[in-house]
């Protein structure tokens, strides 16, 4: 399939901050317009017969997307990428091009909500089969590996409770038995994690959260390290129709520009709310890769460039303690996404993990009282007096 490379993303050198600012600038061959325009048209015309040009038909591809594509590609290091409509969709048609009814499916066991829930749903329908492994457990992975699966997905730091498994090890391992290996990165973007110097084959981002930056579209994107598989998957893609608007794909790419600012500046607060929380008499726990008490603390400090601006923790206490501190937040929104510009905190229990048992929670790891904060760009200083009245008035 042809696809038109943005100019200012072809030049591998540069740095991410540079690729992520120029995406698809002065693409504008008439007028020479800076930012490039929203393409709604969803066909285009043939030069001539039987002779198609760069863009056919828009569930394929369009110019708009192929940008963005291009620019992601770049940040990670892939050789294409393809943008879908949602996280969800990416996971969804990586697993309808790739596996068959006999192939095993190798997760994390405390892997993202919806990709837990549609591994297990589309297994007992019987498109293939899953297995939830706790990878940091070397003996149960190595068992796992033994039943030879087609594919395992590595999700680090997890889900709420930042625990950081080693990709570089996971990856050699389930390439001994020729699993493809792919990871969910959509926690450290590109700017802080690389998973392909690591030994991925696949990179999957929900671009909802960090890659757009601004809680305000839905995408998803997978990125391949070699060529044949990225054909064949856009082959997928666009049989089944996994393609977002042009719209969206022109707001992710606005929202890509800032992402190196973003998330470092957010990392940054992030690490000065940990610290505070940590020192806090009324808090239990604090989760954050930094700490040397979150497990995988030490493959953190060699795997990431940074430690990201998610973090969770547990006040002391009675759980009805938990309301009462969110209800007296004057600044965090109650919200379940993460990734924007704006601070949010959720609670698992009754949120992002309301769907599991509580003796699955509990198991897991995660309390009543666990609490989750992405930070935003709000001036920390804010962020922090708002916790201190907050945890004052409990
Ligand atoms: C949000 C999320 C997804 C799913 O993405 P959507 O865009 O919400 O469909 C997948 N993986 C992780 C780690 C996520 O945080």
């Amino acid at each position: 399939m042809t696809k038109q490379i943005s100019s200012s993303t072809k030049v591998k050198s540069l740095s991410k901050r540079t690729i992520a600012v120029r995406s698809g600038l002065n693409s504008d061959e008439q007028h020479g317009a800076v930012i490039p325009k929203i393409s709604l048209s969803t066909c285009y015309g043939f030069a001539e017969f039987a002779k198609p040009r760069s863009f056919d038909y828009g569930r394929k591809s369009t110019p708009n997307r192929d940008s963005v594509e291009q620019t992601i590609a770049a940040l990670e290091g892939g050789v294409d990428a393809i943008l879908t409509n949602t996280g969800m969709s990416a996971i969804h048609l990586l697993s309808v091009a790739l596996l068959s009814p006999n192939d095993l499916v190798i997760a994390p066991h405390d892997c993202y909500g919806g990709s837990y829930r549609l591994f297990n749903s589309l297994s007992q329908k019987g498109y293939f089969k899953t297995q939830f492994v706790e990878q940091s457990n070397e003996q149960a992975l190595k068992q796992a590996l033994q039943q030879k699966p087609k594919l395992i997905l590595i999700e680090t730091p997890s889900n709420p409770l930042l625990r950081v498994v080693d990709i570089q090890k996971i990856a050699k391992l389930a390439h001994e038995v020729g699993a493809i290996v792919v990871v969910d990165n959509t926690f450290m973007t590109p700017i802080l994690q690389s998973p392909f110097e690591l030994g991925a084959d696949v990179i999957i981002h929900s671009c909802t959260k960090f890659l757009n930056g601004h809680s305000d579209l839905l995408a998803g994107v997978l990125v391949f390290k070699e060529q044949s598989l990225a054909d064949d998957v856009l082959w997928w893609s666009n049989n089944i129709g996994t393609a977002n608007s042009s719209f969206d794909a022109y707001l992710l790419q606005r929202g890509l520009r800032t992402l190196s600012v973003r998330v470092l500046t957010q990392q940054e607060s992030a690490l000065k709310i940990v610290n505070f929380l940590n020192n806090h008499p009324k808090i239990a726990a604090v989760h954050h890769p930094s700490l040397p008490s979150t497990p995988g603390h030490d493959i953190a400090k060699k795997q990431q460039k940074g430690f990201g601006s998610l973090l969770s923790f547990e006040i002391k206490g009675s759980a009805d303690k938990t309301p009462l501190f969110i209800e007296q937040l004057k600044i965090f929104t109650l919200a379940q996404s993460l990734g924007g510009t704006e601070s949010l905190i959720s609670h698992p229990t009754t949120m992002t993990h309301s769907g599991i048992s509580a003796e699955a929670r509990k198991a897991a790891g995660i309390s009543d009282q666990l609490l989750r904060i992405s930070v935003g760009l709000e001036d920390v200083n804010d962020l922090i007096e708002d916790l201190e009245q907050a945890l004052n008035a409990i």
